[in-house]
């Protein structure tokens, strides 16, 4: 397999769906892992209030931690609120602590309150062009949002070009997607003309159900090419890495879990060098 190249500018890919449980934080975690481990700089934002994506990726999260509400509300930078992943190199994580649940409403009264990720992430040193940001950048910001349209997501679209859907191959699995697609036009109008659905991951594929066939190409007939080949299966070992604080990528790298979300991720990586 050919090494991935660098992205020449950083990608800021946010991880969106108002509905719970369909996949984002699984596959941020390990889509940001993956990337890593095929030598791309990668930085997660935890941007839920749960800190899932903290804990899959082993990074302490309890209150009085230096986190993405610090960097949201305070306005404190991103530099003063990252971490490396203790058990990976070329990743690194804010966390979000329960403060953020607070964030919600806190952001109402707050100046520019759309757009403050965006600050946070575009005035960091390493974030941007090749040649100004130099080898230390970040090729990859990914975003893991909450289970809802708020403003800690709508934070996420005005900061991010690029969004990923993680869609579960269940029924009722296009249910909602209208409202977000409808969010997304309306970020693009008013916010953030650069925004686009970049990549649909089709998540918790039973490949021995026809279920899953049908929804799969239910998907692929809504948005064609934007589907990622990859389906990601449905696995144990997926969801148990998670309760060891790894990501499937270090809990059982020859898992099909783990080989799925690394050929998802050459794949992302892949498409937006095509
Ligand atoms: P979201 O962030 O959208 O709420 P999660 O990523 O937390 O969704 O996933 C919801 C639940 O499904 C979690 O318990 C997770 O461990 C499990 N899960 C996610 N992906 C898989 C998979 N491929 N196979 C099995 N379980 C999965
Ligand atoms: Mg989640």
């Amino acid at each position: 397999r050919p090494p991935l190249h660098r992205p020449g500018r950083t990608r800021v890919m946010v991880v969106a769906n108002q509905k719970g449980g369909v996949g984002k934080t699984t596959s941020t975690v390990n889509l940001a892992a993956a990337l890593a481990q095929l030598g791309q700089r990668v930085l997660v934002i935890d941007l839920d209030p749960q800190g899932n994506a903290s804990t899959a990726l082993n990074i302490d999260h309890h209150r009085g931690v230096p986190s993405t509400y610090d960097m949201l509300v305070n306005g404190d930078a991103l530099a003063d609120v990252v971490q490396p992943c203790p058990d990976q190199p070329n990743l690194w994580v804010v966390p979000a602590t329960i403060d953020l649940a607070g964030a919600e409403i806190e952001l109402v009264s707050v100046v520019a309150r759309e757009s403050r990720l965006q600050k946070a992430i575009f005035g960091h040193p390493t974030v941007g062009d090749a040649d100004v940001a130099g080898d230390e950048r970040f090729d990859y910001v990914l975003v893991d949002c909450p289970p809802s349209l708020g403003l800690l997501t709508l934070n996420a679209l005005v900061a991010g070009e690029e969004m990923v859907i993680p869609i579960q191959a269940e029924y009722y699995a296009l249910e909602g997607l209208g409202m977000l697609l409808e969010t997304v036009e309306m970020v693009k109008k008013h916010l953030n003309q650069k925004l686009s659905v970049s990549t649909i991951l089709i998540t918790m594929y039973d490949a021995r159900t026809r279920l899953a066939a049908g929804v799969a190409e239910e998907v692929r007939d809504h948005f064609g090419d934007t589907v990622l080949k990859t389906y990601i299966p449905r696995s144990v070992r997926v969801s148990e890495a998670p309760s060891y604080s790894q990501t499937v990528m270090t809990y059982d790298p020859g898992s099909p879990g783990a080989l799925s979300y690394l050929e998802a991720a050459r794949e992302m990586a892949r498409k937006a060098q095509a």
